[in-house]
C-alpha cells in the first residue's frame, strides 16, 4: 500500500504504527513480515520509543547537534544534513507478524523521519505471508 503523508515541520517524528497495523490487520495474513518503505533521500524511517514524546525529541535535537543545518558540507542544495540524517535512520523497516500482529514491543513505534521539511512525502508498506 502506499501512503502519503504532509510533513509539517523542517524536522520531525511521525508515529506510523496504526497505519503499519490496519495495513497488517487488512491483509489477514497471520504469519509473515511488514516491510516499511521510504523512497526519499531526506527522509527515513525508524522504530523506537512511543511513549515518551521527549524521545524523539532528543533524538532530532542529538542528531541536529551532530549533524547540524548549517556545517562544512559541499553539496549546494544546502541540505546534506538531512541527507546524511536519512541514510542513518535507514530508508526500510521490517517488523515481524505473529497471529495478525505486529511483534512490536510495548515502548516501540514505528516512525516516519522527515528530515528536510515541510513537504509532501510518501511511504509503502508491503506485508508478506511466510
Ligand atoms: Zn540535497
Amino acid at each position: 500500500m502506499h501512503y502519503r503523508i504532509q510533513t509539517t515541520k523542517t524536522q520531525q517524528f511521525i508515529n506510523i504504527t496504526s497505519k503499519v497495523a490496519d495495513e497488517v490487520k487488512k491483509s489477514n495474513i497471520r504469519d509473515g513480515i511488514a516491510v516499511i518503505y521510504v523512497p526519499h533521500t531526506t527522509a527515513g524511517v525508524t522504530i523506537n520509543e512511543n511513549a515518551d514524546p521527549d524521545v524523539v525529541r532528543d533524538m532530532i535535537s542529538m542528531l541536529d547537534k551532530t549533524y547540524p543545518v548549517l556545517g562544512e558540507y559541499l553539496h549546494l542544495e544546502g541540505n546534506s544534513h538531512a541527507h546524511i540524517k536519512a541514510s542513518l535512520m535507514g530508508s526500510s523497516c521490517t517488523v515481524i507478524i505473529r497471529d495478525g500482529k505486529l511483534m512490536l514491543g510495548t515502548w516501540q513505534g514505528i516512525y516516519f523521519c522527515e528530515f528536510d521539511g515541510p513537504r509532501n512525502r510518501e511511504f509503502y508498506v508491503k506485508i508478506i505471508s511466510g
